[in-house]
């Protein structure tokens, strides 16, 4: 049998991973892309960069975007990624700037889901999203990655957990980081994305038809990976 870790003699793929927010895939599609020696694309951090830079440029007040200015600086909002060694991952850089923590906090999670439905954002967003896959070889996690960005993606997963699970989970992650705030507050913001992301006019979250689901809710990230296993193998031995 194939095993992934050894796909020298395979064609690389487009592995496409979406589902629900704080559900567990960026980590999950970071450890994939470093097993295949793809690269991992976040593109919630990518939402989250305009949103940062919407925020800080006074096109979003009280988290509610003023749509016309911030369509306006679209332009100027170049957005890249650099690979970051301690973490094993590309850190986002907006104007040169690294951005990658700023854009975690809880302002930035409260005002993204109103940017992600603004249909000019996500036009540019998409365009630079499938020119960074147009080589394939890279695992890319999102809300619309099998649907919209790479519908033809070879595999396309779609992640889900309980969404009490995902905001304990986020919680810890931001108390970590010395964050103040309470875990009422994460699920309050958990449940209005998943409204917003799914209720939205533009690619709203949904699954692809042709998407494997795994829900994570009771596993370990190790056995995350090991079901993902033959899943791969599979694909893998298609391309
Ligand atoms: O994945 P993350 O939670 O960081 O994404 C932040 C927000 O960005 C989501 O709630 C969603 O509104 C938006 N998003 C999107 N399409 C993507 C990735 C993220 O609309 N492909």
């Amino acid at each position: 049998m194939n095993s992934f870790r050894d796909n020298s003699q395979n064609k690389k793929i487009v592995i496409a991973v979406d589902g629900f927010s704080s559900g567990g895939k960026s980590t999950f599609a970071r450890l994939l892309a470093a097993r295949l020696g793809y690269i991992f694309i976040d593109t919630g951090a990518m939402y989250r960069a305009v949103t940062l830079y919407g925020i800080e440029h006074g096109a979003i007040r009280n988290g509610v975007p003023d749509r016309e200015r911030l369509v306006g600086m679209l332009g100027e909002i170049d957005i890249t990624f650099r690979f970051n060694p301690a973490r094993q991952a590309s850190d986002i850089y907006v104007r040169g700037e690294c951005v990658e923590e700023k854009i975690r906090g809880i302002e930035v999670s409260a005002a993204v889901s109103s940017v992600s439905s603004i249909p000019e954002v996500r036009r540019k967003l998409v365009a630079m999203q499938q020119q960074m896959g147009k080589d394939k070889g890279v695992v890319m996690d999102g809300r619309d990655i099998g649907t919209v960005v790479f519908p033809d993606a070879e595999l396309k997963l779609f992640m889900t957990a309980d969404p009490g699970v995902r905001a304990r989970r986020r919680y810890e992650e931001l108390r970590a980081r010395g964050e103040d705030v309470s875990l009422e507050e994460i699920e309050r913001n958990i449940r209005e994305r998943d409204r917003a992301d799914q209720e939205r006019e533009v690619s709203p979250l949904r699954k692809a038809a042709d998407a494997v689901v795994l829900d994570n809710s009771g596993m370990t990230l190790a056995q995350q990976m090991e079901w993902i296993e033959p899943i791969l193998a599979e694909r893998l031995g298609k391309a």
